[in-house]
């Protein structure tokens, strides 16, 4: 370091997947990171039933792994490690379930389920384990100044007002972003909000016990199965016990309309008749009232960045709905971008001065660059619904795979 610069520092808000990577790639920059989360943290088992997640396990697909491996820590092989690759979809059609199954690539490319949780947990430890990074868990952002670089939070244990000071900030806080709303008050920037009429339910199809007294799956686990039902559908995604995480997803009026286990047991029979053999009436009925009904928002914001201060990045900067399986992959994608333009406008760990422009650059590509593509995820996100529910039985689309099965 030459004498007057100062090692950079940066202020993570959000312990997500996001923000958890991030805080690898500026620690492998010699940048001094701190990142701030809300929740208590989720590695302890005294928290683990406090922690809502979103959905249990997710898809991994490589736009997500190759950020991962940009690490140069084989995180892509840590998190692969319990990753069941899917090389495709299998459409359930019909009241009986008629099996199609439809390869994702002709080279035997796959989408991976891995558990969101443990991804997020191994994320954390492996930034944790860098000497120039720290953690504070159960803190919340309330505002910011942009300018001053000042974070004012907020302990969700004592309830103090607590602050702090980083050059840079960076939000990774999710669709509900609180550094968005700060950085909106700096910057002229176009937002959207929206839900779709659609929620979605989690619930569970168990491993089954083999011959042999072991735990098999019931379905086939290489394989993103789907329930295509026109105006809702359902998913399932193998997990490493061999049980498969499914997710209903459909319109809110729909799950009102179902009051009852007599409802509930005549709407699973009409439309899933294959699938409650295998998760078992009892468990089914467990599960369906237990479990919360899910919205799915959608966000949409630009720029993404304040001068040489702030940026967000991931569902803060670009919420959308999950039909793509691409949410997370994408944050994970911004990031390896941001680190990219960090490398070409040759942004240094150390500040040297009023005149160093190289950071602001940086962002401002950022934004510029990355507009368009979020703009087209979030758009082929939302396509994907009508694809994945509808889409996929068309007669059409079923010849076809009929005639490719010849
Ligand atoms: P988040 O995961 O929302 O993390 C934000 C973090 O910030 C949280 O830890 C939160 O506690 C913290 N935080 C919030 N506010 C504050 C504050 N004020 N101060 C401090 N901390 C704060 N994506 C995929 O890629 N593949 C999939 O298969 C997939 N499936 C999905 C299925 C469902 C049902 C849903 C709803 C989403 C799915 N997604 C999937 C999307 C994925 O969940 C998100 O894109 C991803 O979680 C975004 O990560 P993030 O780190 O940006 O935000």
């Amino acid at each position: 370091m030459t004498s007057g610069s100062k090692t950079r520092s940066v202020a993570i808000v959000g312990a997500g997947p996001v923000g958890a990577l991030m805080a690898v790639y500026l620690a492998n920059r010699g940048w001094n990171v701190h990142v701030y989360e809300t929740r208590p943290d989720m590695r302890l088992p005294e928290n683990k039933a406090k922690i809502q997640n979103r959905s249990i396990n997710l898809a991994l697909s490589t736009r997500g792994l190759t950020a991962l491996k940009g690490t140069g820590l084989a995180l892509d092989e840590l998190i692969m490690k319990s990753g069941l690759p899917m090389r495709g979809r299998m459409l359930h059609i019909g009241q009986e379930g008629h099996l199609i199954s439809q390869n994702y690539g002709l080279h035997g490319e796959c989408i991976n389920s891995v558990d969101r949780a443990k991804l997020n947990e191994d994320l954390i430890t492996a930034a944790e384990e860098l000497s120039n990074v720290e953690f504070s868990f159960n803190v919340a952002l309330k505002r910011a100044d942009l300018d001053k670089g000042t974070l004012t939070l907020e302990n969700k244990v004592t309830k103090e007002i607590v602050h702090a000071e980083a050059d840079l900030i960076i939000g990774c806080d999710g669709a509900y972003s609180a550094v968005r709303n700060s950085l909106m008050r700096y910057v002229r920037m176009d937002f959207e909000q929206g839900y779709i009429p659609h929620g979605y339910c989690e619930l569970s199809i168990p491993a089954k016990i083999g011959p042999n007294g072991e735990a098999e799956f019931a379905m086939d686990p290489e394989h993103l199965h789907i329930w295509p039902r026109h105006k809702f559908m359902m998913i399932a995604l193998p997990n490493p016990d061999k049980s498969f995480t499914v997710t209903l997803f459909m319109p809110f009026a729909n799950f009102e309309m179902i009051r009852n286990e007599i409802d509930l047991l005549r709407f699973f029979d009409e439309y899933f008749a294959d699938a409650v053999e295998l998760m078992g009436k009892d468990l089914l009925i467990k599960e369906y009232f237990k479990n919360p009904k899910g919205s799915l928002i959608m966000i949409r914001a630009n720029p993404y960045h304040y001068k040489d201060r702030c940026i967000i990045l991931g569902d803060a900067a670009h919420s959308m709905v999950p039909f793509y399986g691409q949410g997370m992959n994408c944050g994970f994608e911004d990031v390896r971008i941001l680190d990219s333009l960090f490398s070409e406008y040759n942004v240094k760990s150390t500040q040297n001065g009023e005149s160093d422009r190289s950071l602001e650059l940086a962002l401002e590509a950022y934004t510029n660059r990355r507009a368009k593509d979020l703009k087209a995820i979030c758009e082929l996100a939302l396509y994907n619904y009508e694809e994945m529910r509808h889409g996929v039985t068309s007669r059409a689309y079923l010849w076809r795979k009929k005639v490719e099965s010849y």
